[in-house]
């Protein structure tokens, strides 16, 4: 048997004025999620125990068999992971976003979590820049994609409240800047780091278009240490996703790290490529997570018609192709579709729903239910509910 996680990244969403109080998973023209729906059993699940904040950092643990609670050590130790760092025992890894900030009325307010999901070489000549000015014995900055990137501090501290700052857009920054005993040196290591862009753009012409002002730092966590999946669930597993934080799980969990090109993690990242690659390490493998980070993204920004395009894409460019290229393979698979939280429109970051998902075997008819579609309505009327995330896989390895 071979098994496929597809993992749709904060796709679930809350009905919406302008669509006609659906949500865009309700309208998103889906043909084969749809024809996979009807004849596959579906259920609820909560990725993010009680106490916990939404993410993607909890949920794509507990989206993959780790119990949050057990190990869940921080965001960025993780995304650390997956760029090759190897954190010390008393290292903190901070997640640095490039960010840009506008001033509006003398307050200044986070305008763009992402710096327009800023290209990843023009990311990197902004991050050396940095480096070149800002690297010493205490800290020490990597640079990774697009707008992602870790600052190292050796020997750090961690006492501090950060806020994600896709959580604070279009809000005033100056409640969320890090606060608490340890603040000092990371808020100093803001300043001095955005003194320096203002520099580099004044210098460079094609840094100086980029809509990009300031770094953020937050995320901040000690080294995260996971059995392997193999230990968990005797399966040989790969990850395909275009997020570091994803392959940092993967990575720490032992897990084959398929790095494809042209995958950005937004809607134009190179589906096919990812379902090519995808099919490619089945033929050894015998499991794969198949990470789509679009929906997310296009929930952050807001736009339902991007969001319904990211579903839509989800559909035609990659279960439609992977299913294809499964028919070629002798053995039987199964598919379980499901995200880690949801990220509706309306407040352009994660929240705390249960979120539907799908388990389909090939040539097997397990459905549970009525539903014509998948979408958010499964969460509201099936039985089949589970509260530990961390489970679903289990049940859908057949453990
Ligand atoms: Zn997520």
């Amino acid at each position: 048997m071979k098994y496929i996680l597809i993992q749709a990244d904060g796709m679930p969403d809350r009905p919406i004025k302008e669509l006609n109080n659906k949500t865009p998973l309700q309208v998103a023209n889906t043909p084969t999620i749809d024809k996979m729906t009807c004849i596959s059993e579906v259920g609820s699940v909560n990725h993010i125990p009680e106490g916990f904040k939404s993410g993607s950092d909890v949920g794509n643990l507990s989206v993959l068999g780790y119990n949050p609670r057990k190990y869940f050590t921080g965001r960025s130790p993780l995304e650390a992971a997956s760029i090759g760092i190897d954190l010390g025992p008393n290292d903190i890894a901070y997640r640095c976003n490039l960010i840009n900030l506008v001033e509006i009325n003398d307050h200044l307010i986070m305008e763009d979590y992402s710096a327009g999901h800023i290209e990843t070489s023009k990311a990197e000549k902004i991050i050396n820049y940095l480096k070149k000015y800002m690297d010493n014995d205490e800290f020490v900055l990597y640079p990774g994609v697009s707008y992602r990137h870790i600052l190292v501090w050796k020997e750090g501290k961690m006492n501090l409240e950060t806020t994600p700052p896709h959580d604070i857009l279009e809000k005033k920054i100056k409640n969320f800047i890090p606060r608490g005993d340890d603040s000092l040196k990371i808020n100093e290591f803001m300043k001095k780091a955005n003194a320096l862009i203002k520099k580099l753009k004044n210098e460079d012409s094609e840094i100086g278009k980029v809509k990009v002002s300031d770094i953020w730092l937050w995320g901040q966590g000690k080294k995260t240490t996971l059995p392997s999946f193999f230990d968990l669930t005797k399966k040989n597993g790969s990850v395909i996703s275009a997020v570091d934080l994803v392959k940092g799980i993967g990575r720490c969990a032992s897990m084959n790290i398929i790095n494809v090109e042209g995958a950005t993690g937004y809607l134009d990242t190179n589906y096919l490529g990812k379902v090519e690659s995808g099919l490619k390490e089945l033929e050894s493998k015998d499991f794969l997570m198949l990470h789509i980070e679009a929906p997310d993204e296009t929930g952050h920004e807001g736009d339902y018609k991007k969001k319904i395009q990211a579903i839509e894409d989800l559909d035609s460019k990659v279960l439609s192709p992977l299913l294809e290229g499964l028919k070629q393979i002798e053995e039987e698979y199964k598919i379980l579709l499901v995200s880690d939280h949801p990220t509706p429109i309306e407040l352009r970051t994660h929240s705390y729903e249960y979120v539907p998902f799908l388990i389909h075997q090939r040539g097997m008819n397990l459905s549970n239910h009525d539903f014509k579609g998948f979408s958010e309505d499964i969460v509201n009327s099936t039985q089949n509910k589970l509260d530990d995330g961390y489970k679903l896989i289990y049940k859908f390895l057949d453990l």
